[in-house]
């Protein structure tokens, strides 16, 4: 019985975890640092998708990437901000799955990125679901199993 319930939470569609790519803060691959580092700081996100002007995903991109290529050995050099481009650092080992993916595979993506990126059918970035949504739904399940099966 336990395992028919876990595999059905497994099995569940994942388009109600998504926050849809309207409201996804992005910034694209030839943007330069300084507005990247701009964007993240209004947005109060850590790291945050490189979309080009058709909605393809090109990679993440972090506050310490950007601050880690302005470091010189003795000196910050803030002037690299203007002249460097989101693409020259950006991450592209992104953590992604379809938007027709299951639970199971959108969970095991995350265990080492704070969210996943979904994409459609045509390879069109559709939006994001963060790690913390997904674990916060597998609590409130399992918490729902224990009242349920009273241990
Ligand atoms: P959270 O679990 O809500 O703290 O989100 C985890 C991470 O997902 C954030 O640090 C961001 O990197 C990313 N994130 C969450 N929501 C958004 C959003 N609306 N736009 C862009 N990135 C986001």
């Amino acid at each position: 019985m336990q395992s028919t319930e876990n595999k059905s939470i497994l099995d569940e569609s994942i388009l109600k975890f998504i926050i849809s790519v309207d409201n996804v803060a992005h910034v694209q691959p030839e943007n330069n640092l300084e507005h990247a580092l701009l964007i993240l700081i209004k947005s109060g996100y850590t790291a945050i998708p490189v979309l080009d002007t058709n909605y393809k995903l090109h990679g993440i991109i972090s506050k310490a990437q950007i601050l880690d290529s302005v470091l010189g050995l003795e000196h910050i050099e803030p002037e690299l901000l203007e002249t460097m481009k989101v693409a020259e650092i950006m991450a592209t080992d992104v953590a992604r799955v379809k938007k027709t993916d299951r639970f199971e595979k959108a969970l095991s993506r995350s265990i080492n990125h704070p969210f996943v990126c979904v994409e459609d059918e045509d390879g069109s970035f559709f939006g994001i679901i963060t790690r913390s949504k997904l674990l916060a739904y597998v609590n409130g399940y399992l918490h729902e199993q224990r009242k349920n099966n009273n241990y």
